[in-house]
């Protein structure tokens, strides 16, 4: 715990000098900092008051083997003492990112072998575009360039992570969207098989690739499980109709398991769930559990193949710190770490209990619905009027409200706003126990409580 002068000079040079990101910029000119944490451990962060908070959304989704965990800062500290760092740009390599890599090949599905590294998941989706399009021209058909998306994809925040996110929200500081960025309407799995008779047909990917013309069409890119978007599980028969769909058209496949990864859905990849092998892969977030910066691109050896057959040429695409040795031994730490612990079996195993918290929160609060949860994936929504459908009038803010009252009774989760609609995502590191995840129930719960006697009282 920080002496009171301490944490208001704390408060202070934060609102002075850091623009947060993704935050409200107003509400930290006016109130600063929401909490400044100081400590992690296991499932838990300590902020500089000494309070404690269950960490129930892995950080940013991202922590899987959980805060303070020492066997990573080995990790760094010693490839920082052996190599710091070396590039690996005009075919120059290290030890730690040839490790890294074979390790990786051994985890992803099919013939998904060969990797490109990133220092997260925007930089992985951009540079899978890249690669999909230096793909096509390098086979002679420069045309086909498009990239379909999903409505309420979220893919990160460069230039074409933002062009393939479809949640409007994410456009609005950019004047200039990529018009070869299409968004098609989610989880259509009978338009995708070819059902003509849906009246979303031509707003499904199928009816945009007929529409647009298979020629002009690089890529699909799906999460298999919106995260930011709302935690949207992909409807059983979805993916392997996304896949055959590909398939037929001559058109790749970049699955981003950005969130999906490293055991978060209860298997180590989001696609494992359901048997499909996507022809590219994002990662980041849990390869090295946010302990340090890494995102990596899976592609198929025919890919790499077929690429390095026709192009006599430089592959001018490269990071500074593409395969940094620091973060490819975290990674490498971290992924002993999942493997040794058995954390995608924990997470598949923890899910059900996750399931039967949020249904005793939908049993006990008549403003609950929907719930769902795949491994430790999980989400919620609060309607005005469940059995009616009727959703709370956003001014209410329902479900931030119901995000700080959990915040002040030591939780953190996250809200998903938009329209009407009002979801709390809920995504805890792969250690969690049955207990711990009772303990996020009781004190949802008693959120839940707050925020309908306050909505009530709105009301009146
Ligand atoms: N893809 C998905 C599915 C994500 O959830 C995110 C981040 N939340 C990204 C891409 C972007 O990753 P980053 O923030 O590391 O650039």
């Amino acid at each position: 715990m920080y002496n009171k002068e301490t944490i208001t000079k704390l408060n202070e040079l934060d609102r002075k000098h850091y623009l947060h990101p993704t935050s409200s910029l107003k509400q930290h000119q006016e109130s600063g900092p929401k909490r400044i944490f100081t400590e992690g451990k296991g499932i838990y962060l300590t902020d500089v008051n000494g309070n404690q908070y269950i960490d129930a959304l892995a950080s940013l989704w991202n922590v899987n083997i959980g805060h303070g965990r020492k066997e990573l800062g080995e990790a760094a500290s010693q490839q920082m003492g052996k190599l710091a760092y070396s590039s690996s740009f005009n075919n120059l390599s290290h030890e730690t990112v040839i490790q890294l890599s074979e390790k990786l090949a051994s985890m992803t599905p099919g013939d998904l072998n060969v990797f490109f590294y990133t220092s997260g998941g925007s930089e992985s989706n951009d540079t899978a575009f890249k690669l999909v399009r230096h793909y096509w021209k390098m086979k002679g058909q420069p045309e086909k360039k498009k990239i379909i998306g999903l409505e309420r994809a979220y893919h990160g925040i460069t230039m074409g992570a933002t062009s393939a996110t479809g949640i409007p929200q994410f456009h609005n500081m950019t004047t200039s969207i990529s018009p070869d960025f299409l968004h098609a309407a989610a989880h259509k799995t009978n338009c995708e098989l070819g059902d003509k008779s849906d009246p979303d047909y031509f707003r499904s990917i199928r009816g945009i690739i007929e529409k647009e013309s298979p020629e002009t069409i690089a890529a699909i890119i799906v999460e298999p499980i919106q995260g930011a978007g709302g935690v949207i599980i992909s409807p059983d028969g979805y993916l392997e109709a996304v896949r055959k769909l590909c398939d037929q058209y001559g058109i790749l496949m970049i699955a981003d398991e950005v969130i999906c990864g490293f055991g978060r859905t209860g298997k180590m990849f989001g696609v494992d769930n359901w048997n499909v092998v996507p022809d590219i892969m994002c990662m980041a977030k849990g390869i090295t559990s946010g302990y340090i910066p890494l995102g990596a691109v899976a592609m198929t050896e025919r890919l790499r193949d077929n690429l390095a057959a026709v192009s006599n040429d430089v592959l001018f695409h490269g990071f500074t710190y593409s395969g940094h040795p620091t973060a490819c031994a975290v990674a490498l730490k971290n992924i002993e770490i999942l493997e040794r612990e058995n954390l995608a079996d924990n997470s598949r195993q923890m899910g059900p209990e996750l399931l039967k918290g949020l249904k005793f929160l939908e049993d006990k609060h008549t403003i609950v619905t929907k719930s769902r949860v795949k491994g430790l994936l999980g989400a919620f929504e609060l309607f005005e009027d469940r059995e009616q459908g009727i959703p709370f009038n956003p001014e209410k803010m329902a479900a931030p409200k119901l995000v700080e009252e959990c915040l002040s009774r030591g939780l953190i989760v996250r809200a998903v706003t938009f329209g009407g609609t009002n979801i709390i995502a809920l995504s805890p590191p792969l250690i969690i126990t049955k207990e711990e995840i009772e303990k996020i129930t009781l004190i949802l719960s008693e959120a839940i409580q707050a925020v309908k006697n306050n909505l009530k009282f709105q009301n009146a």
